[in-house]
């Protein structure tokens, strides 16, 4: 069963590459982000034409929620391999703690 998938004036669907996820907060959520500067988590996510600003739907999707609150890391190069072979000494970046007696 397909459903038809919505448009914008431009006839952009939501796969389309203008067409952005936008998250929508509660009026919590706003105030959350304008006097405490969190990111909340959004309600739901709108499809919306960076064109025309019209929306062509809309998602509560878990994931695409917690892909919009989490802060955007940019993707690591799968050509380079870790530093592994370079034969760097390893460091332990917290010192540890040596009870004595
Ligand atoms: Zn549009």
């Amino acid at each position: 069963m397909a459903r038809p998938l919505r448009t914008c004036r431009c006839g952009h669907t939501k796969e389309h590459e203008l067409v952005a996820e936008e998250p929508e907060y509660t009026l919590w959520g706003w105030i959350l982000l304008s006097m405490f500067g969190i990111t909340p988590k959004p309600d739901h996510v709108v499809y919306r034409c960076q064109m025309c600003r019209q929306s062509v739907g809309s998602t509560r999707d878990p994931k695409v929620l917690a892909r919009k609150s989490a802060p955007k890391r940019p993707p690591a190069p799968d050509a380079e391999a870790p530093a592994s072979s370079s034969g760097s000494p390893a460091s332990d970046p917290q010192p540890e703690e040596s009870p004595r007696t």
